[in-house]
């Protein structure tokens, strides 16, 4: 039976929290060492990577973020930017001309308010124009090493799948997390539970014939074998 929330139960048991680290030590078994795939050489870049890597991979934003920050290597170069050669740019990392607007706008404000420097603080992060708590979490996590747990897509489908949590909303589903790990655990979680969701328990078919985790999830439309295997 899946468990019930922490949320929903108030603090997380002993139980609940034992085996959210049978779950992270499986992930990490798997997954020994786990960053970020986007290029950056500091927060800036990092920053604005993120926000460019929505709807696309990260593959394709490292192919335009060279080119991207050596034109405007800093928050105040893209402020002052032409948004049109920002979106000439920017054109193969998808939706070029709705991410020319939020990098640009993000510069303006990240100058007008931080003098073009990254706070490292995640209530003062999202105060930024277009970063949400995700964005965030993942600027922390990856540039600095402060604690944070970044809930996206892939952390929600397979939490939810896990049991670990029974929530859509990936706010309460970062905080719960944050009550099941301790806290110098946070940010391998993010990253590992990505990759398995790219590489395993996919949205569509996971993988479940071939999971590490399969006698933890009580998900009910598990996917025992390939397809016509
Ligand atoms: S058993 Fe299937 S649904 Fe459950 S975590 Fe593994 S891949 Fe995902």
């Amino acid at each position: 039976m899946p468990r019930r929330s922490p949320l929903e139960t108030g603090e997380p048991t002993t139980e609940e929290k034992r085996d959210a680290r049978v779950i992270l030590n499986r992930l990490k078994k798997r997954y020994p060492q786990m960053g970020t795939a986007l290029a950056y050489t500091d927060a800036w870049h990092l920053l604005v990577a993120t926000v460019l890597s929505a709807q696309t991979t990260d593959e394709n934003v490292n192919k335009v973020t060279p080119v991207l920050f050596d034109r405007w290597p800093t928050a105040h170069d893209l402020a002052a930017a032409d948004p049109e050669q920002v979106e000439e740019v920017i054109f193969s990392a998808g939706f070029y001309r709705q991410k020319t607007k939020s990098i640009v706008a993000l510069s303006a404000d990240l100058v007008e308010r931080f003098d073009g420097v990254v706070p490292q603080e995640l209530e003062e992060l999202v105060t930024l124009h277009g970063v949400g708590r995700k964005t965030a979490s993942v600027v922390l996590a990856e540039a600095w090493g402060i604690p944070a747990i970044a809930v996206d897509t892939h952390v929600k489908r397979v939490t939810n799948r896990l049991g670990i949590t029974h929530s859509s909303d990936p706010t309460k589903i970062e905080l719960e997390l944050r009550d099941l790990y301790p806290m110098d655990h946070w940010s391998g979680v993010s990253m590992r539970i990505i990759q398995f969701g790219r590489d395993v328990c996919d949205a569509r078919r996971p993988r479940c014939w071939e999971c590490p985790l399969a006698d933890r999830c009580a998900y009910p439309e598990k996917a025992l074998r390939p397809e016509g295997g």
